[in-house]
């Protein structure tokens, strides 16, 4: 495991945290079974007062001065505890005379409790230490006076401390192996979870770094948990997919442009050479050509029109002019506009609307624009023979609602739900830059409105236009003249 990023930051946050953790309950523990251990052993020296002491001795007979060293020695000989204790007799003058081992107690012996128990009110003193032997023990002196107050000598008992010391090594050593085993499992199962998040991590930065690169087709391998880095893979993954349908789209926007671009200009070239050299000796050649490059350029600047519109609208400069229009006058001139075109290609187009004003404020060439957008399409997309319904209604005083319905190719509908997606062609037969009615939706957004669109593969399409509109001043019955009915149908 290297120690370095998320698993340095784990290591340092949580295997710390768990090694003090783990240290203090430790300590923790050995400290209070330590003192418990010692203070069970104080508990059963102190179970030996002076006063048990001297009424024990009574009980041995003679009280009298001297008399102590005699039934002293029959307490250490008859003592019941010598399995657990040990007992000294002390003479007055402080020498062991007795031990309950029964072996001599030579040389010199440190009884810092004896010196205690001599001094203090109790008469009795414990103290930890070591016997000249090295064995540690609690020792508790009890002092014995004559009952006229002359010192007679002490009761020393005595507990090994060997036993418990070694019983608490071995609680140690079960209590360190078992912090090493816990420790041990938490940086085996933090191991596993931080190679869990790192390695995934890893090939994120490395597949992000190759679409970063321009490898659209870069994908993150399946991630097996459904969590947080499951949904970033999951997004990172779409985004890729969307960032490679856009690229296609993009590809595919700059052909189709560049087509486009090229048949008008052919046109204007080819009229162009032709008019030069024929000079002026064939009028009616010269007015056909003259024609040709005009409508040509006039179809090459809206194309550039549009794209400037659409380039404006992705960087978010689309302005609209706040202006007072009439929706229902633009919608008559493009329909008027249309009028020719759609006879010449055999398509009847049927205009209902009603006569009233439609006032808003917006942009009255954008809006134009907008039914342009729908109207081009309803032609390039429906056949000699079809029929285009252009109805404008207002469901109340203010929206109003126009509809454009085919009887051309419809759209279907896999392709419906991305057909206002910039670039998106569902037709590739059919010119068309595949951004008129992104600009359209985008314009239509601008004046509040809502641009629908429904299609039957085979049958039609129906372009719905909501706009609001204001209130007019003069409504319509005032421009018609009729106040019952405000729909009026015009055929064209
Ligand atoms: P284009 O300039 O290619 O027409 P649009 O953004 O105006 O671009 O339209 C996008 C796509 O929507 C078109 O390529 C076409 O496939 C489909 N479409 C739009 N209007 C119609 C319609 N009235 N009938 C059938 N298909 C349509």
């Amino acid at each position: 495991m290297k120690f370095v990023g998320i698993t340095k930051r784990w290591f340092l946050n949580v295997a710390s945290i768990v090694i003090i953790i783990l240290v203090a309950i430790s300590v923790a523990l050995i400290f209070s079974l330590r003192s418990y251990y010692y203070s069970a052993a104080a508990m059963t020296l102190d179970s030996y007062s002076s006063e048990e002491i001297a009424s024990s001795i009574n009980l041995y007979g003679d009280t009298s001065e001297k008399g102590f060293e005699t039934a002293g020695r029959k307490f250490v000989e008859t003592f019941p505890d010598k399995e657990t204790m040990a007992v000294w007799l002390i003479d007055s003058s402080g020498n062991i005379v007795l031990s309950s081992s029964g072996f001599e107690i030579k040389g010199e012996v440190e009884m810092p409790d004896y010196a205690m128990a001599l001094v203090n009110d109790e008469g009795s003193a414990k103290w930890t230490g070591k016997l000249p032997s090295g064995e540690k023990i609690m020792a508790s002196t009890c002092i014995y006076d004559y009952p006229n107050g002359t010192h007679g000598g002490a009761i020393r008992f005595m507990v090994s401390m060997e036993a418990i010391d070694e019983q608490l090594i071995r609680i140690c050593l079960l209590i360190i192996s078992a912090c090493v085993a816990l420790f041990s499992l938490v940086v085996i199962s933090g191991s596993f979870f931080t190679r869990s998040i790192v390695n995934p991590v890893k090939s994120i930065d490395e597949t992000a770094k190759r679409i970063a690169g321009g490898d659209l087709e870069a994908r993150i391998d399946h991630y097996p948990y459904n969590d947080e880095l499951g949904d970033l893979c999951t997004t990172i993954n779409d985004m890729a997919t969307k960032l490679a349908a856009t690229d296609r789209l993009k590809n595919d926007f700059i052909s189709t442009v560049s087509h486009e671009l090229r048949t008008p200009l052919t046109a204007i070239k080819g009229w162009g050479e032709t008019l030069l050299q024929i000079g002026d000796t064939d009028p009616t050649m010269t007015e056909r050509g003259m024609g040709v490059i005009i409508s040509e350029a006039s179809r090459l600047n809206d194309m550039v029109e549009e794209l400037l519109d659409f380039s404006r609208m992705s960087s978010g400069r689309l302005q609209l002019k706040n202006e007072k229009i009439d929706i229902l006058a633009e919608l008559d001139e493009v329909v008027f506009a249309f009028k020719e075109r759609s006879m010449r290609e055999g398509i009847e187009l049927v205009y209902n609307a009603p006569r009233v004003l439609a006032p808003a404020t917006g942009d009255s060439a954008r809006i134009k624009q907008v039914f342009i957008n729908i109207l081009d399409n309803a032609i390039k997309y429906t056949k000699h023979g079809g029929k285009i319904n252009v109805i404008a209604e207002r469901p109340n005083k203010a929206t109003l609602v126009i509809s454009v319905s085919d009887t051309g190719a419809g759209i279907s509908p896999e392709d419906l739900p991305h057909i206002k997606e910039k670039f998106f062609k569902a037709n590739t037969t059919v010119r068309g830059s595949g951004i008129g009615l992104a600009v359209a939706d985008e314009i239509v957004k601008l004046h509040n409105g809502e641009l629908e669109i429904s299609s039957v593969l085979g049958e039609g399409t129906t372009v719905k236009i909501t706009l609001p509109i204001e209130r007019a001043e003069r409504d319509s019955s005032e421009k018609e003249g009729d106040s019952k009915t405000d729909e009026h149908k015009e055929e064209m």
